[in-house]
């Protein structure tokens, strides 16, 4: 058992990644979670769905609905290509604390009051009913997502938007959802298996004219009626409760690690709703940063290393889901005089999502990686796509069998046959070939 005591600061998808992570590494890890304020519903991939089952949430995916359709409407086009699985947030979370007890992570269900930094400790000020009030650990995983204080850190802020959101009851009925444009944002429309509907509105914070609190739900409805996507989730159905409202505005902390804190999920870096990613995101920012939580905590020479990795995987990630939303805004024409479109469809920058990759364009470099828990650096190869370097396929490293293809003027499938056999030699000179690396 490692002696540095952890402690995690929020039990969403992040924080439950890098405790189970941590914990699995042998240290003694505490979490500290309150749930969510209301129920929200989203909809998560089956691409997230692994990386749940990765993380070790059996429990919390028991909770997770089997694929259900969805339909997009966007640009006045439709689609029903897609299906997404709907999570129903507080029970979700509420089986992952399961998750993490049953591994042996000691979970503290209560409210962060306030943090300090005494020499070599942090000390934590927590409200709950049964737990001590402050508690003291070495090490500080900050994964309160959205809520996690960010006064001084520099960030990178998107467009400042607004989602509102509000329960309808209807008829029982089989799981969907629907996704659909509109001239001041986009709606994203959810009816789980008991009836309930989730309707969610999203627009522009800074220019739309939202009427005071009592009328928003007059406001949403209007909008709603209006939408063919909507006609099925309101016909028969009723709101029940008020309208909620969550920031949803892209959110890049530019400083996330340190000597003996981390920032992970979207405390770290919060992606625009749009992308239906936010929890997988979450989970690419937590999977590997106990890694890094490790490095610092075991090898001090390399925190500027281990730092730069996780802070330079958040800001990829970042881009290149921003880059994702924007090319999807730009596709919608119908609004260009729009505030909500015209904002979006030119931010984060005019960067192509994809670069095109020639040879001259390719070269070998080290970076750090994962290797055995830690973040050490290696050569890889680095691309105009990936800028933090490919090391390895399927375990055989690449940089040095590419300084061999260049070393040699011969066919690049006869170099690389010599040391993986002929087979595997025309294999990856064929995979290299469609990469544009030779
Ligand atoms: P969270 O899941 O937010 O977990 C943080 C935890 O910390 C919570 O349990 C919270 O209660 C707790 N906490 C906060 N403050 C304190 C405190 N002071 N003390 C103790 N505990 C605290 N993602 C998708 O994948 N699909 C979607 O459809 C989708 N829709 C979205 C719609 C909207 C409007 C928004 C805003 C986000 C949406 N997301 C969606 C994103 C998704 O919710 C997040 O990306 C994901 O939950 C982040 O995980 P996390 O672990 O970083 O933080």
């Amino acid at each position: 058992m490692m002696s540095k005591r952890i402690l995690v600061l929020g039990a969403g998808p992040a924080g439950g990644a890098v405790a189970i992570g941590l914990r699995r590494m042998g240290y003694p890890v505490t979490v500290v979670s309150e749930p969510r304020p209301f129920d929200a519903v989203e909809g998560i991939s089956a691409r997230a769905i692994e990386g749940l089952r990765g993380a070790g949430f059996q429990r919390a995916l028991e909770r997770v609905a089997s694929a259900s359709p969805r339909q997009v409407t966007w640009n006045g086009q439709t689609s029903a290509a897609n299906t997404e699985h709907l999570v129903v947030r507080q029970r979700f979370d509420a089986a992952l604390l399961e998750d993490l007890s049953a591994e042996g992570i000691t979970v503290i269900e209560g409210r962060v009051k306030r943090h300090r930094f005494l020499g070599e400790r942090h000390v934590i000020e927590v409200e709950a009913d049964t737990e001590p009030a402050a508690l003291e650990c070495e090490f500080l995983v900050e994964a309160r997502g959205r809520a996690a204080p960010a006064a001084g850190v520099p960030r990178v802020q998107g467009r400042k938007t607004l989602s509102l959101l509000q329960y309808w009851q209807g008829p029982v009925g089989p799981a969907r959802s629907a996704v659909q444009s509109f001239a001041e944002g986009w709606a994203w429309l959810a009816q789980c298996v008991d009836g309930r509907r989730y309707l969610q509105l999203t627009v522009d914070a800074d220019s739309t004219r939202l009427p005071p609190k009592q009328a928003l739900g007059d406001w949403c409805r209007t909008r709603l009626e209006q939408l063919e996507q909507a006609q099925p989730f309101i016909e028969g159905a009723e709101p029940v409760g008020e309208v909620r409202a969550r920031i949803s505005t892209p959110v890049l902390c530019e400083r996330i690690a340190g000597d003996n804190w981390i920032r992970v999920g979207d405390a770290a870096m919060a992606v625009d709703p749009l992308s239906g990613n936010g929890i997988f995101q979450a989970l690419s920012s937590a999977l590997q940063a106990p890694a890094v939580v490790n490095t610092l905590l075991q090898n001090p020479e390399q925190n500027g290393l281990a730092c730069q990795f996780h802070e330079q995987r958040i800001e990829g990630l970042f881009y290149r889901f921003a880059r994702i939303g924007r090319d999807f805004y730009a596709q919608e024409s119908q609004w260009p005089d729009q505030a909500f479109w015209q904002k979006r469809s030119h931010w984060p920058d005019t960067t192509p999502l994809h670069s095109e990759v020639t040879p001259d364009k390719v070269t070998t470099d080290w970076r750090p990686v994962v290797q055995d828990g830690l973040i050490t650096q290696v050569e890889v190869v680095i691309t105009p796509d990936q800028p933090l370097g490919i090391w390895h396929l399927n375990g055989l490293e690449l940089a040095p069998l590419l300084r061999r293809i260049r070393a040699q003027h011969r066919p690049v499938a006869d170099v690389l046959g010599e040391s993986l056999g002929a087979e595997r030699g025309v294999q990856l000179a064929h995979w290299m070939l469609q990469q544009g690396w030779v």
